[in-house]
């Protein structure tokens, strides 16, 4: 296995916090900007782990490296668990971080202060070369969605998540806090006995 584990991610972001969090177990980490020849995978899961388990497996069969597949978002139960596998796109087109979270506040806007509870998730697969599955990983991180945004950090709605035991944001919180509270640092903290094994 390691020395490289290839993210299956296009998200410079997503892979710069991973790097963070998973950076000391002196594994070669690589993403699909280095490998042009992996396809598009096309994120149909109903749920995040069939998309994570899609994104692992059809990434490894294609490229024939251990592979990491990621699919994470955001879910407000008053919204009946929007954004949630659409996180990315929600208002349309994909990435669109401002474009998402203006639809996100609109759609939060007449709903009182208790119904602003929002959770992150995070599912990580980690796949051989041949697509196998050797594990699955969720983290959650439960917060408020504010009505202004605050601080520059993290990426898509960060600055409207609030983790009230900090009174901060994710978009104010350091990168160190963040990871040690999140979604995906809870996620991979639970892969990494799997990584050392493989390693
Ligand atoms: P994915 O690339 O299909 O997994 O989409 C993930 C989307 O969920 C991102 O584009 C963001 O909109 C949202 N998301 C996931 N994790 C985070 C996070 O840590 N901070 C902010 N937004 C996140």
């Amino acid at each position: 296995m390691p020395p490289i584990l290839v993210l299956s991610t296009r998200n410079a972001k997503k892979r710069k916090e991973i790097e963070e969090i998973l950076g000391d177990l002196g594994l070669t980490l690589h993403d699909l900007s280095q490998y042009p020849e992996a396809p598009e995978v096309v994120e149909d899961g109903v749920t995040f782990e069939a998309n994570a388990r899609k994104k692992a497996t059809e990434t490894a069969i294609a490229i024939g490296q251990w592979v990491l597949g990621e699919d994470s978002g955001l879910v407000v139960p008053a919204l009946k668990g929007a954004p949630g596998v659409y996180s990315a796109r929600y208002a349309g087109k994909q990435g669109d971080d401002a474009a998402n979270n203006q639809k996100l506040l609109a759609e939060l806007a007449p709903l009182p202060v208790e119904k602003r509870e929002a959770y992150y998730i995070c599912t990580a697969a980690l796949a051989d070369p041949k697509g196998h599955i050797h594990a699955v990983v969720e983290g959650r991180c439960w917060g408020r969605i504010i009505a202004e945004q605050r601080g520059q950090g993290g990426f898509g709605y960060d600055p409207y998540f609030l983790v009230p035991e900090y009174h901060q944001t994710f978009g104010e919180l350091s990168a160190r806090v963040k990871h040690a509270l999140s979604h995906r640092g809870r996620a991979l903290l639970q892969l990494r006995p799997e990584l050392r094994r493989q390693s």
